[in-house]
């Protein structure tokens, strides 16, 4: 406790922080109606923020607009330049940010540091960026003509995102939102609100010391309302929303109603196959991380292990023993394995879950339960299980967010990728061979369905470089690396004629 407390103090956390924010604490309303922040690890409350009012919504908007109109005239290297300025204030900030996420959304600390270290490389990222936002040169088919394709930024970029990366998922977006010369509002999980606020305050001082104005980077707080909100507001030019499929569903309603742009971020239902010819001193790890870090709750969580008969027991008995040494308890204590579930919910569809597994007729290797560390006062920690089940389960098409891992037998390659591929989500997968033939058959287009295939490592734990995100239910946005940027500017086609005639394209006449 007095650990967390020293680092809310040098973050600058107020008990109550603002609805809105621009990173300074003038100026701005505090609303009556408030969301505390709750930490799973010792259920003590962290800070409270105000839920935004229709008012403030509406200021909000009107100085992000301005403020875009300022923005977007500053040449894209030199908005790299407050990116990278960015970068380097989180890298001095790393530790206590980093402890911060460990303990408002109780992921390992390594974990929560991680989180950091991935928003240090996105702004790295953003700063080659801003000199690389390329449109091509196209050969007109008109003599003396040029055509050619550039990008420009899109306004307002809306940001919805989810409580399990508090902060990382909101930099992604940002960093190439902004170096596109968009401006940003983000609405955060009403579970992690505070991150966000640490978050806001960072770059906020970045953007004063550059001489900028407010509105470049808006900071609101509320719950699906408020999410709703801004979906259905046609002045936000594109939504960016990471979450459950069940959100997605009804943010892609609200924005194409009204013709707006996505990026959707969604659900995972990751699978490893397991072959005869895996070496599975390597499968154990990463099944075993990919299933139990940050206690299940990653979009990338393995959540599946398809294992070929041959090496099945054998696998079996491994996990099993890998199993019995993870630790459990305080995340902030970095002996300790795996933290707590966000809250009470999670903890009641974790139970539901096990029911139902049991309901179709599932055994458990390692049985799952509920419970409290006396020193923590916290009844939101989970025994990470692993059911065996059979592929035509309907539990094991649903995500759940928690530490539940299937485990399932198969005979040939083509049957275990049918059962990879037979949930409706579509985000991460991987297979775990030394034969390069069952390798590169799943990489091909009759393996994995999903937007990330890995060979020999696990779901989770994605690089920044690569474009992140997945297929079919995940929703089928990109972010981060390659070309995810595209997605926050639009596209121009241009067409110069340096001749002194009219031709006119496909050889139509239209003499006058
Ligand atoms: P959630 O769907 O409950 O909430 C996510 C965000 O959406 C929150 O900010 C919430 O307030 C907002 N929201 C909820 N309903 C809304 C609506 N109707 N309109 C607008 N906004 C709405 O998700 P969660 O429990 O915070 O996060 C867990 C989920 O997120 C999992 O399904 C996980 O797989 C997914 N996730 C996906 C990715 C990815 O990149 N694919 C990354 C992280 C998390």
């Amino acid at each position: 406790t007095t650990k967390i407390h020293s680092v809310i103090e040098r973050l600058g956390i107020s008990p109550i922080n603002p609805s809105w924010s621009t990173g300074k604490n003038d100026d701005i309303n505090v609303s009556s109606k408030k969301i505390t922040s709750v930490s799973p690890v010792d259920m003590q409350d962290i800070a409270s923020v105000g839920v935004i009012s229709d008012d403030d919504f509406e200021k909000v908007i009107r100085t992000a607009k301005a403020a875009y109109t300022i923005w977007r005239d500053i040449p894209a290297p030199q908005r790299g330049q407050v990116l990278r300025d960015f970068g380097d204030t989180l890298r001095k900030h790393k530790k206590d940010l980093g402890t911060l996420v460990s303990y408002e959304m109780g992921k390992s600390l390594q974990e929560g540091y991680g989180e950091v270290q991935e928003m240090i490389d996105i702004c790295d990222f953003a700063v080659g960026l801003s000199r690389q936002l390329y449109g091509l040169t196209i050969h007109s088919e008109r003599p003396n003509h040029r055509m050619y394709e550039q990008w420009h930024p899109l306004g307002i970029v809306g940001i919805i995102s989810a409580f399990n990366f508090p902060v990382a998922v909101w930099s992604w977006n940002a960093a190439l939102a902004l170096v596109c010369g968009n401006v940003c509002l983000w609405k955060p999980s009403e579970k992690t609100p505070i991150s966000a606020v640490v978050c806001q305050k960072l770059l906020s001082s970045v953007l004063q010391n550059h001489e900028l104005p407010d509105g470049i980077s808006n900071l609101i707080h509320g719950g699906a309302e408020i999410g709703s909100k801004m979906t259905n507001d046609s002045r936000i030019a594109l939504i960016s929303a990471t979450g459950s499929t069940k959100m997605g569903k009804a943010v892609a309603t609200a924005v194409a109603a009204r013709l707006g742009k996505t990026i959707l971020e969604l659900g995972g239902n990751n699978a490893m196959i397991i072959t005869a010819d895996a070496d599975l001193d390597t499968a154990l790890p990463a099944a075993v991380f990919g299933a139990v870090g940050t206690a299940g709750q990653r979009c990338t969580s393995t959540r599946r292990l398809i294992i070929h008969e041959d090496v099945y027991e054998e696998f079996k008995k491994k996990l099993v023993g890998a199993y019995k040494q993870i630790n459990i308890g305080n995340p902030l204590d970095e002996n300790n394995h795996m933290g707590p579930l966000i809250d009470k919910d999670a903890i009641q569809s974790y139970l539901n879950t096990i029911e139902a597994i049991k309901t179709e007729g599932g055994s458990f290797l390692v049985e799952g339960k509920v419970f409290k560390p006396t020193e923590l006062g916290s009844d939101t920690y989970v025994q990470p299980c692993i059911a065996e089940v059979d592929p035509s389960f309907d539990i094991i098409k649903t995500e759940t967010f928690a530490p539940i891992l299937y485990i399932m037998k198969y005979k040939t390659l083509d049957e275990a990728i049918q059962i990879q591929n037979n949930v409706p989500q579509g985000l991460s997968s991987s297979i775990m061979t030394l034969n390069l033939r069952e390798a590169e058959v799943f990489l091909s287009h009759k393996g994995s369905d999903c937007g990330i295939a890995n060979v020999n490592i696990g779901t989770s734990g994605a690089e920044i470089g690569g474009a992140f995100g997945g297929e079919k239910e995940t929703g089928g946005g990109r972010e981060s690396g390659t070309e995810s940027w595209k997605a926050y500017m639009r596209r121009q086609t241009n067409t110069i004629n340096y001749s002194k005639e009219i031709p006119l394209a496909q050889g139509i006449k239209f003499d006058l």
